[in-house]
């Protein structure tokens, strides 16, 4: 078969996704007996000042009392000079698909980005100027731009529903297909039982492969219920995960806070519940946020959605509590 150019530049691109991914890969090593921090960085050819604190803060939940380590345990070594590089993902799109690394506070953390619907199924639908509003659409555009800003900080970040070719988007109005697919090439099915079990048994696998780093999977919808009260964003997790309920209470109180330095007038009303019925809070496995950033039916909330500057905000500020939540 011969390639054409177009070809060539997407296995190209697809390439260099992959090896961003891999790179990112932090290297895990047992602790073996006599082994301690210094030991373990020194062979690795790592300098013991610089990255002995790193170390710490990389493994702070596996250390024992003294910062010694248990013998038999996997502990994650810190990367050298992460922060200089920066690597393309396709899936951001041509504008945003070029991701540098400015920090590495969340190096060793692993997200899930669910963005709800997609396929088949768009949402709920809203109307704005003779348009049609798909709730996934602009789901899966949030959830791009808060992969950006997990990844700028050294994350390792799956979005699992996805779209070959909608890259992060400036529209106010962004066109709704039904081309979206589930990490990673997965057809989305139609049937809800089927769509759900299909995105959940993905994170539980990756779950697996992860196993022994923190790891949190995000899942975004557009469609909240109308309530009488004024209420912008709600956060639910499953009752039986206290770690999912401190998670998701520091997402959203980094929204509020965000919304009372930059609209101080406007009262922001955020609200954190279990809600165990909910599918993907009762079947994953990692611990989980489900968040319902406002409804697209809504007319005063569809400015939240159809600005670009709002949706990355709002990534923004989300991004901000995950930071919180890793640094405890
Ligand atoms: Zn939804």
């Amino acid at each position: 078969m011969k390639l054409t150019g177009s070809q060539i530049l997407l296995s190209f691109s697809l390439f260099l996704f992959t090896s961003a991914l891999i790179a990112q890969q932090p290297i895990k090593v047992k602790a073996k007996s006599g082994d301690g921090i210094h030991r373990i960085l020194k062979q690795h050819q790592m300098d013991t000042e610089e990255y002995y604190h790193e170390f710490i803060r990389l493994n702070k939940t596996k250390l024992i009392k003294g910062n010694l380590l248990f013998i038999g345990r996997t502990y994650i070594l810190p990367q050298k000079n992460a922060n200089t590089g920066t690597n393309y993902y396709a899936i951001f799109g041509e504008k945003y698909g070029h991701v540098k690394n400015v920090d590495n506070s969340l190096q060793g953390a692993v997200y899930y980005l669910v963005s709800g619907h997609g396929g088949p199924d768009p949402g709920a639908v809203g109307k704005r100027d003779g348009h049609l509003l798909t709730e996934d659409e602009y789901a899966y555009d949030i959830s791009l731009r808060l992969a950006v800003e997990l990844i700028k900080q050294g994350a390792i970040v799956y979005i699992i529903v996805r779209d070959p070719d909608d890259g992060i988007r400036d529209d106010a109005f962004l066109k709704n297909d039904k081309h979206e697919t589930v990490w990673k090439d997965k057809e989305i099915p139609l049937n809800i039982n089927k769509k759900l079990r299909q995105r959940t048994q993905v994170v539980n696998q990756l779950y697996r492969k992860n196993r022994g780093q923190y790891q949190r999977l995000i899942v975004i919808h557009i469609d909240s219920r109308s309530k009488g009260e004024r209420v912008d964003v709600f956060g639910y997790y499953n009752s039986k995960s206290k770690s999912g309920k401190i998670f998701t209470e520091r997402l959203i109180s980094a929204l509020k806070l965000n919304y009372k330095k930059y609209q101080p007038k406007r009262l922001f009303g955020g609200i954190t519940n279990n809600r165990d019925g909910l599918y993907m809070l009762k079947y994953t496995h990692p611990v989980t946020s489900y968040l319902e950033l406002g409804n697209i039916q809504n007319a005063k909330d569809q400015v939240r959605f159809t600005k670009s500057e709002n949706r990355q905000a709002l990534a923004e500020w989300l991004a901000e509590g995950c930071i919180s939540d890793f640094d405890q």
